[in-house]
């Protein structure tokens, strides 16, 4: 049986941050009811004109020089003719042969540490089209044109990717970076990043590309996986059968696990691209590109250097600190409220993303804020509580239990016990019962010192400073 190579190139439509929308004055807040947030330009009343919205253009360069682009000066927007209710005019507003966008491409990290360069081909303006409403009808359909209009960002990339993992590992860091770049909220539920997948398989060591189906619409990483798993082997099992593929376009249905031919795929040519009459050619000026270029944040790679170089943490660290932004800026506030940043990494990789994971949260919700945990960490570094102890704390401060971590500390009696007279007294005790320990320490054994520690640190309920038990231990018995 032949091996099988997966090639993968996505189309991901994010929709853009601004008030309204790309060609009208209308407003893009989700969720309004129906057909309220439609002007005459959105519903394509006869003689209605587009105006270019700046907010639209800005994120676009934005995004074009964080990856490292050809901002075009001069790009053309072009009608797409189709006929669907969800869209008025019967055409959308796009650009075709010239994007705003041209080249780049983003480096994806995969678990192993593994990375990769994906070339992008290109990220062009467009409208996005209405909403055809099904449910609330009986044997009619609805269409709600508050979407039309709403500004997208479609970003392409090269047939690069060779597995479902890299074509994860890619959106996961395209939505990291629309966000760290504030041109697009993410909100995948929403809509406002969806992923179109092209999927093809061809025997490996073959040159040629095979014939590719596209998965619709995947709006969740999850289903992104499942989709692109199932579509492969169903691509491969036609082959093996011995039929052909057929170009075509397929949604993914969750509830079934399964990918289904939608349409077979549309000649580009059926779209009868041609530029916009209605629209002048969009001008990049040289002040647009150099106050954007001036506004650039901290891009995630720059983030992920700067907290191994500045906060001495391991490369691994500081990748996964710096892939969101507001996991990165929890970590620099609790860093700058005085906590240290080995400390703080460690507990952000630990405790807080095992709670945020458990209870399905992000960083931004999470009941233990920066500051808190800041102050959590500087009670371990000035041996205030032990590590172990710092983890009741923790689990008190995320329950709500107590305002701050010195009042969960002082509640709850939690206060390592550092007086050496009162340690002296426990470890005396202790040692009065472990004959068999410390004539097996004396024997050589190290493990007996430990078992010893341990048998003290429980006399004490954990509070007991670690360290000083084991120096008072090793001198008593010396
Ligand atoms: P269209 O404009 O018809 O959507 P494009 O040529 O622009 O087609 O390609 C769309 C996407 O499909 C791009 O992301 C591209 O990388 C990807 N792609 C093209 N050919 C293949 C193939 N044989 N297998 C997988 N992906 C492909
Ligand atoms: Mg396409």
């Amino acid at each position: 049986m032949a091996q099988w190579e997966v090639v993968i190139g996505l189309e991901t439509h994010t929709q853009l941050t601004t008030v309204s929308k790309i060609f009208s004055g209308s407003s893009t807040e989700f969720g309004a009811a129906p057909n309220t947030q439609a002007s005459v330009v959105d519903l394509a009343m006869p003689g209605a004109l587009p105006v270019m919205n700046r907010g639209a253009v800005e994120r676009a360069v934005k995004f074009g020089l964080a990856i490292g682009a050809k901002i075009n000066r001069r790009s053309i927007f072009a009608r797409k003719n189709y006929f669907y209710p969800d869209l008025p005019k019967g055409y959308q507003i796009s650009q075709f042969e010239t994007p705003i966008v041209q080249g780049g491409g983003l480096t994806i990290t995969l678990d192993d540490g593994a990375t990769k360069f994906i070339e992008l081909t290109r990220a062009h303006l467009e409208e996005d089209a209405g909403k055809s409403v099904h449910e609330q009808f009986d044997a009619e359909s609805g269409v709600d044109l508050n979407r039309a209009g709403t500004p997208l960002l479609e970003i392409v990339t090269e047939p690069v990717m060779r597995s479902a993992k890299e074509a994860i590992a890619y959106a996961k860091t395209l939505h990291n970076l629309v966000r760290y770049l504030d041109i697009c909220d993410g909100n995948m539920q929403e809509g406002s990043f969806r992923c179109d997948v092209n999927v093809s398989v061809r025997p490996m060591g073959q040159k040629e590309f095979g014939t590719r189906r596209e998965i619709k619409n995947l709006n969740s990483f999850k289903f992104m996986q499942q989709a692109i798993d199932y579509e492969v082997q169903w691509q491969i099992a036609e082959i093996e059968d011995g039929r052909k593929i057929q170009q075509a376009t397929v949604l993914f249905n969750p509830d079934t696990g399964e990918t289904k031919a939608m349409r077979s795929k549309e000649d580009a040519m059926d779209y009868r691209y041609f530029p916009d009459p209605d629209l002048p050619p969009l001008v990049v000026s040289d002040e647009m590109l150099a106050r954007i270029k001036a506004s650039m944040p901290e891009l995630p790679e720059a983030k992920c250097a700067r907290f191994s170089s500045q906060y001495g943490l391991s490369h691994y660290d500081a990748l996964l600190l710096s892939q969101d932004g507001s996991t990165a800026s929890y970590f620099e506030t609790a860093v700058n409220a005085g906590a240290d940043a080995k400390l703080v990494a460690n507990w952000i990789l630990g405790e807080v993303s095992a709670s945020l994971n458990r209870e399905d949260k992000t960083i931004e919700q999470s009941p233990v804020n920066a500051v808190r945990l800041s102050n959590l960490v500087a009670r371990i570094s000035d041996g205030t509580i032990s590590h172990k102890i710092a983890k009741t704390v923790f689990e008190a401060l995320w329950s709500g239990e107590a305002a701050s971590v010195d009042a969960v500390i002082e509640a709850k009696g939690l206060k390592q016990i550092s007086d050496s007279g009162t340690l002296e007294k426990i470890v005396d005790e202790v040692l009065a019962k472990s004959a068999a320990q410390i004539a097996d320490y004396k024997a050589g054994k190290e493990k007996a010192l430990m078992s010893i520690v341990g048998m003290v640190m429980k006399a004490s309920q954990g509070k007991a400073n670690p360290a000083q038990v084991n120096d008072i231990v090793r001198r008593k018995l010396a």
